[in-house]
């Protein structure tokens, strides 16, 4: 690896840094008191509205009381200047428009020991600097190796790309040499390895917690896993770019809010409201992150980490739904489940054309034992046309699902319009 002197000595202080914070440290400590405690929440909840109030004073016409969405904070572009220690991040959308906000430099940091927390609530033993193998953002151009080992953040980062029975061999080696205790990566791409590691027969009994993130997380994936690494506790993190609200499953499956990072609310029409509270330079209230849920009651979880989140499932955003012909939503998350029962499909991806109305489902078969094609293509078209009516419905059989290049994705759903 090369990089200039400054950059080195930059990063030898940053990981000095970070060994100096044991589990027991300071910010630890804090994510660890403040969860579940309201008083907390609504005295910096009432802080929070206070600065929001400051911040857009100048601009009269934009309301707050009702929380902010990224239709309104987008009329504050230009308005508010870059405040000192803050960066700018922009996110293109689903309808491609760029939305610009700020988050301070502290931000990193702070998202970079809040997963570490919520992975420390899995394994009791829990340490900072401990090796993780790491399924995602390593993209080898043509002749970069398939492994890239981060000593830094002690990442071990296999390409999501080259999970394949060709690559089995050499992947299962790196993991037991890496010494790592920690899978994580997207769902599919973990998906992807544990249902390898099935068909083959092998048992990863070492690696005790998996952690998933940005993705739908289905029973699919989750019975894949379980039997794949059998001793580890399935760790799923919930977030967005804008960082207002951070969710994750404890060891028990149940949703809990990280007080210390956010306060969490459900709109009536069941999306994630959230409201910042480490970003103290754009002005997030109450912000709807347009993902949806299906709410439970709340209760006090045997996990110890108090309240849950009053989240039964994280259904997804708002673009992850399909239509049927009427107009009625129907999410992506009713497909899985009975998708699931049809035997013979791996993998899935169903592309809607709204105009004029109709479903391409791209299948991966999978390999393990024979079946009626035509059979199982009937049964999926039935499956889809239960759920969204008398719509055309085109079955493809795919080598693979293919990533989006841009986010590095899979979605299971994906809507043309
Ligand atoms: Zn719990």
């Amino acid at each position: 690896m090369h990089c200039s002197g400054r950059v080195m000595v930059n990063r030898i202080i940053a990981k000095l840094f970070y060994l100096s914070l044991s589990r027991n440290s300071l910010l630890f400590r804090k994510f660890r008191r403040y969860q579940g405690d309201s008083v907390f929440n609504d005295s910096e909840f009432a802080k929070c509205q206070k600065r929001v109030k400051a911040q857009l004073e100048a601009n009269s016409e934009i309301s707050f009381e009702q929380g902010t969405t990224k239709s309104v904070l987008r009329r504050l572009d230009g308005r508010i200047d870059k405040p000192f220690f803050s960066k700018e991040i922009y996110t293109s959308g689903s309808t491609g428009e760029p939305f610009k906000f700020f988050v301070p430099l502290r931000y990193f940091g702070f998202e970079w020991i809040a997963s570490r927390f919520m992975w420390s609530t899995h394994l009791s033993d829990y340490s900072l600097n401990e090796p993780v193998i790491t399924f995602r953002t390593h993209t080898p151009k043509n002749d970069q190796d398939v492994f890239k080992i981060d000593r830094f953040q002690n990442f071990y980062y296999v390409s999501p790309y080259h999970i394949s029975q060709l690559n089995l061999d050499k992947i299962l080696n790196f993991i037991i040499q890496s010494k790592s205790r920690i899978v994580r990566g997207y769902p599919s791409s973990v998906y992807l390895l544990a249902d390898l590691l099935n068909q083959n027969a092998v048992v990863l009994a070492d690696i005790r917690l998996v952690v998933v993130s940005s993705e739908m997380f289905d029973d699919i994936h989750r019975n894949a896993i379980n039997s794949a690494f059998p001793n580890a506790s399935i760790c799923n993190q919930y977030g967005q770019n804008e960082g207002v609200v951070a969710l994750f499953t404890c060891r028990h499956g149940k949703w809990h809010n990280l007080d210390y990072y956010g306060k969490c609310e459900i709109s009536d029409a069941n999306a994630i409201i959230g409201t910042p509270f480490h970003n103290k330079v754009y002005p997030f209230y109450k912000y709807n992150t347009g993902d949806l849920v299906e709410q439970e009651e709340k209760f006090n979880c045997s996990c110890g980490l108090g309240s849950t989140a009053g989240v039964k499932a994280i259904l997804g955003r708002s673009d992850d739904w399909l239509f049927k012909a009427d107009g009625t939503k129907v999410p992506s998350t009713n497909f899985t489940s009975a998708i699931k029962t049809i035997e013979g499909i791996k993998q899935y991806q169903l592309i809607q054309d709204i105009n004029p109305i109709k479903i391409r489902a791209l299948i991966v078969l999978s390999s393990s034992r024979s079946f009626n094609l035509e059979l199982l293509k009937g049964e999926l078209a039935r499956c889809v046309q239960n759920r969204l009516g008398k719509i055309q419905v085109e079955v493809e059989i795919v080598d693979e699902i293919l990533r989006n290049r841009k986010t590095n994705k899979i979605k299971t759903v994906i809507r043309n319009e």
